[in-house]
């Protein structure tokens, strides 16, 4: 049989991709479809056919799933924001150990590292203490919202759901004074216009609000008076900055950013302890489970007073600040300048004289540590989505740490990573999964790393 687009089958779905999507077969071949769940029986239209798997959308459920609960917002389906919206909250956490193990499986070939049951979130929406929200224009206006998946449509949006709800008022706000002084979207298609992001962060535990304007160009008409009325207008903010982005590129910041009203940082608590963030430094987004996450992380290290610890990917210092108190020493690395700034600022905010932070590429700064002569007993990493560099792995290895904590947000790349820590002695332990994202298909991880 040859499926067509446009055609509707009646189909019952068997298992889920890794990004959420219900998998069902017509006649072998598999089709994707967003909000549908295994058993579940349903009617579906071919949306997309190509060369080994297709896409569908569901036309009408025939049965549903018990794991199923009531969809919050069908625009956060389209957009990817909540694509896991329709599944109980612990069918996510299984979805999201399941994912771990499946790549320890078949990425890491590991299948004997235990993978822990997913520490699940008590607030599963309203969490994100930030959000970054695209801006375009309809019908001469404004709109703020969220791009639908694979398209440059751009879907309005007052109600994110999973952001505080602080942060979601803020941006309507932000929106309609920007609109009184007739501020223009960027169009991508033309590079041309004015605004092109709205950012907003939260520091949840002081309520302080940062906003960030990114513009294409310097210029941006009426902005004293845009400053005052966002002061006037929306409670808590302390700082008000513009970043310029001038490129043709969907990264959202550019390099230079200007502080139009107190300084470019907002304060938030983390254990007991007091972080500087600036608009340009990596900051966990949801803070209630980065405490949690940290906690994982430090109890997997098995701290002793003697230790000395490197914290490789630090951001602006918060992991080896969280731990310093019970260890000899910190190095802290990180490739953003800005952030190592905030990292030093950060151990005299909380009266720590035991840190060491470093600017520079973790993988070429382990290696000039271990030359000084540095010897860290505990190494804690936490790398973007790209995993480690091998050298990195190679440098740490040699070192001979008695334990490595990978804090990761990426399985795939975490069981890539672990597999080459195994061919080179060090054993993964256990890997305990956290969950950071609830509503979306992320989990963060910490695995515990040690020599054979
Ligand atoms: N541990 C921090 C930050 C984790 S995010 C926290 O929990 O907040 C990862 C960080 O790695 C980012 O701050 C990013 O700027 C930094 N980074 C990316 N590539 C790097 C590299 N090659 N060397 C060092 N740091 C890097």
């Amino acid at each position: 049989m040859t499926i067509k687009k446009n055609e509707q089958y009646t189909v019952e779905f068997i298992d889920l991709t890794h990004e959420g999507l219900g998998v069902c077969k017509i006649d072998n071949f598999p089709i994707f479809v967003e909000n549908a769940l295994p058993q579940e029986q349903a009617t579906i239209k071919i949306i997309k056919v190509g060369k080994n798997f297709g896409y569908g959308r569901i036309v009408e459920h025939l049965t549903t799933s018990p794991n199923r609960v009531a969809i919050k917002d069908e625009k956060g389906t389209w957009v990817g924001t909540m694509p896991l919206q329709h599944m109980t909250y612990d069918t996510q956490l299984v979805f999201k150990q399941q994912q771990v193990q499946n790549v320890m499986n078949k990425v890491a070939q590991l299948p004997q590292v235990p993978v822990y049951s997913t520490l699940g979130a008590t607030q599963q929406i309203g969490y994100r203490n930030k959000a970054q929200i695209p801006v375009g224009q309809q019908d001469g206006e404004l709109i703020t919202g969220f791009y639908r998946k694979n398209s440059h449509t751009l879907i309005p949006m007052d109600d994110f759901i999973i952001q505080d709800p602080e942060i979601d008022q803020a941006i309507i706000t932000l929106r309609q004074i920007l609109q009184q002084h007739d501020i223009v979207a960027y169009n991508e298609a033309h590079h041309s216009g004015q605004l092109r992001h709205i950012v907003v962060r939260k520091g949840v535990a002081t309520q302080q609000l940062q906003i960030v304007l990114v513009t294409r160009q310097q210029k941006l008409p009426a902005m004293k008076i845009i400053v005052d009325s966002i002061i006037q207008q929306i409670p808590n903010v302390v700082s008000i900055v513009q970043n310029i982005n001038t490129k043709r590129t969907n990264v959202i910041m550019g390099e230079i950013t200007k502080v139009l009203y107190g300084k470019d940082s907002i304060k938030d608590k983390l254990l007991g302890y007091t972080f500087n963030i600036s608009s340009q430094s990596f900051y966990q987004v949801n803070p209630a489970q980065t405490e949690v996450l940290y906690q994982e992380a430090i109890k997997a290290a098995q701290l002793k007073s003697t230790d000395v610890v490197i914290d490789a990917y630090c951001g602006i210092g918060t992991i080896g600040i969280c731990l310093a108190n019970q260890v000899k020493h910190v190095y802290g690395v990180e490739v953003v300048e800005s952030a190592i700034q905030m990292a030093r600022d950060n151990a005299k905010l909380n009266q720590l004289t035991n840190l060491t932070f470093e600017v520079g590429k973790a993988e070429t700064l382990m290696s000039q540590w271990i030359k000084a002569g540095i010897k860290p007993n505990v190494i804690i990493v936490d790398p973007p989505r790209k995993g480690l560099d091998s050298t990195f792995i190679e440098a740490a290895v040699n070192v001979k740490p008695r334990s490595i904590v990978y804090v990761s947000c990426n399985p795939a790349t975490l069981a890539r990573d672990l597999k080459l820590f195994a061919s080179k002695g060090y054993e993964t332990k256990y890997i305990q999964p956290v969950d950071m994202f609830p509503q979306t298909v992320h989990v963060e991880c910490v695995a515990l790393i040690e020599k054979k």
